[in-house]
């Protein structure tokens, strides 16, 4: 089974995708890790992707899905697509690609959130250099400060975590991505994601995709 999670910046996609891989099974093939990946080998693709990312707009679509592309020949089954796509473009390209792989998009989870939570979650975000796994500054500290719980690794704030570039991504999740959700309509469980511990979160989730 194959599943998108679809939602602004801060809704919660990432944590969510570290519960159903440790619980579910499922391997999550982010698109922003893959870029911030490519970014610290310093390959071309990252060279190309940190021009917009650090502005905090999308990068090109083509350059994007080839990524995936690329990703889908290594595994194209039970994974967690998360933050692609973004745009129509991509979720275009994201169903030929698995058509020709002889597979589906089954659920799309749609992380709904007030977007007056987003901007607290975002500047006080950290993420381990080492698993990706994010912490916040007051709501989820470390148990040792700088350091992740799971493998000791550097925690960081991420370029793109500040209030200027946050609004930037917020408006390009408004105008692109936030009209996938009527493209997926028959796939859409839509899961309340404010006010809920990451645990709360997934339980949602696990509850939504059962029924
Ligand atoms: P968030 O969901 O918090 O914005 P991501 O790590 O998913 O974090 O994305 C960070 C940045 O990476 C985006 O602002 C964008 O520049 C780039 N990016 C990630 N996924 C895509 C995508 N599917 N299409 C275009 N750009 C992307």
């Amino acid at each position: 089974m194959n599943l998108i999670l679809l939602g602004a910046p801060g809704s919660g996609k990432g944590t969510l995708s570290e519960f159903l891989c440790e619980k579910n099974g499922f391997t999550q093939l982010s698109t922003g890790d893959l870029f911030r990946e490519n970014i610290s080998n310093k390959t071309q693709l990252g060279l190309e992707a940190q021009k917009y990312m650090n502005e905090g707009n999308l990068v090109p679509d083509s350059v994007t899905n080839s990524m995936v592309e690329n990703y889908l020949k290594e595994k194209a089954q039970d994974l967690i697509f998360d933050g692609f796509p973004r745009t129509d473009d991509q979720a275009l390209a994201l169903d030929n690609m698995l058509e020709k792989l002889n597979d589906q998009i089954d659920k799309v989870i749609y992380l709904d959130i007030d977007e007056s939570v987003l901007l607290g979650r975002l500047t006080g975000r950290l993420i381990c250099k080492v698993c990706k796994r994010s912490y916040h500054k007051v709501n989820r500290k470390p148990l040792n400060e700088g350091v992740c719980d799971f493998d000791g690794g550097e925690l960081f704030t991420r370029p793109d975590d500040q209030e200027d570039k946050i609004k930037t991504r917020l408006e390009a999740y408004h105008s692109q991505t936030a009209p996938l959700i009527k493209f997926y309509n028959d796939k859409i469980l839509k899961v309340e994601a404010g006010n809920c511990t990451p645990e709360e979160l997934y339980n949602r989730v696990v509850e939504v995709m059962g029924a």
